[in-house]
């Protein structure tokens, strides 16, 4: 595969290429040096980003979560055009949105896009399924619908903790993370959203338990509903998961991962993912 990255930034309200290499932001960054921003993840397909809309949208709930102005849609979308343009359309890739807190005091935000091809190990798992193992994130289900402090239901890029979990899971010989709370409820993977099938019917954890609502998740669900497949919002266990028909993570680069362990335990997907697929494939 030919090495392709491309970047741009948001300058003096223009929409501004830059060579991959050179620096685009100062070491000052809020965004560098405290993780004090938020970010999008956006498949690019055939050199399109389908669904760019639903990721925008919750860039700015996460940005307003931190107090962050956006520079808005159009901003957004100039930023996306100028890496996406020449792109080779036969090479699937990941455009990142990254908004950060610029230099602070009340300076403009940083606003950039970059666009690098898929990794390798995402193409696999959504082929092959995943390995999951579960983990405690040592919060109670309901403590973040009320401490806004902890910005629960925000894309933050303060993910340091999100990739310990998945390097932990790599360490146990694990692909990926089902995280819990302290209950042992259901809540998210690091960069995913846990999907699973139960009595003829697909199942997500509730957002009030401060998870990222996710974009494949929503599109899934309504399309599920247009096609008679009923879906349901529900506080779930492992146990459930070990219990399910099937599970999977989504995610929108990776799509729906079929889970087929699930801490060290092999399971099935009752053959469901072929229509999850073609349901966000329509
Ligand atoms: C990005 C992300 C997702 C997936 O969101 P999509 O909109 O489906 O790509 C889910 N959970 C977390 C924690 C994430 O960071």
């Amino acid at each position: 595969m030919t090495e392709q990255r491309t970047v741009a930034i948001w300058r003096d309200g223009a929409a501004v290429a830059v060579p991959a290499a050179e620096p685009v932001v100062t070491a000052f960054d809020q965004g560098l040096g405290r993780g004090d921003g938020v970010f999008e993840s956006v498949a690019v397909v055939e050199g399109r980003t389908p669904h760019l809309d639903a990721h925008l949208a919750r860039l700015d709930r996460s940005a307003s979560l931190l107090g962050l102005v956006s520079p808005g849609g159009s901003a957004w979308r100039r930023l996306v055009a100028a890496v996406v343009v020449d792109w080779q359309p036969g090479l699937e890739g990941v455009c990142r949105l990254f908004l950060t807190r610029g230099l602070g005091d009340g300076t403009p935000p940083t606003a950039l896009a970059l666009l690098a091809p898929v990794p390798a190990d995402t193409l696999r798992q959504r082929t092959e399924g995943i390995s999951v193992v579960s983990l405690g994130l040592g919060v109670p289900a309901d403590f973040r619908a009320g401490a806004p402090w902890l910005l629960g239901g925000a894309k933050t890029l303060s993910y340091a903790v999100n990739m310990a979990a998945q390097r932990h899971a790599h360490d146990l010989g694990a692909d990926d993370v089902v995280l819990t709370s302290l209950e042992g409820r259901v809540l998210e993977g690091p960069t995913s959203t846990v999907v699973w099938a139960t009595g003829g019917a697909l199942h997500t954890p509730p957002a009030d338990t401060g998870i990222l609502a996710g974009t494949t998740q929503a599109r899934l669900f309504a399309r599920a509903e247009a096609d008679g497949w009923p879906t349901a919002v529900t506080a779930g266990t492992v146990d459930d998961l070990h219990a399910a028909d099937a599970v999977w993570l989504l995610s929108g680069v990776r799509g729906a991962a079929t889970v087929h362990t699930l801490d060290g335990v092999r399971r099935g997907d009752a053959g469901l993912s072929r229509r999850v697929r073609e349901l966000l494939a329509r």
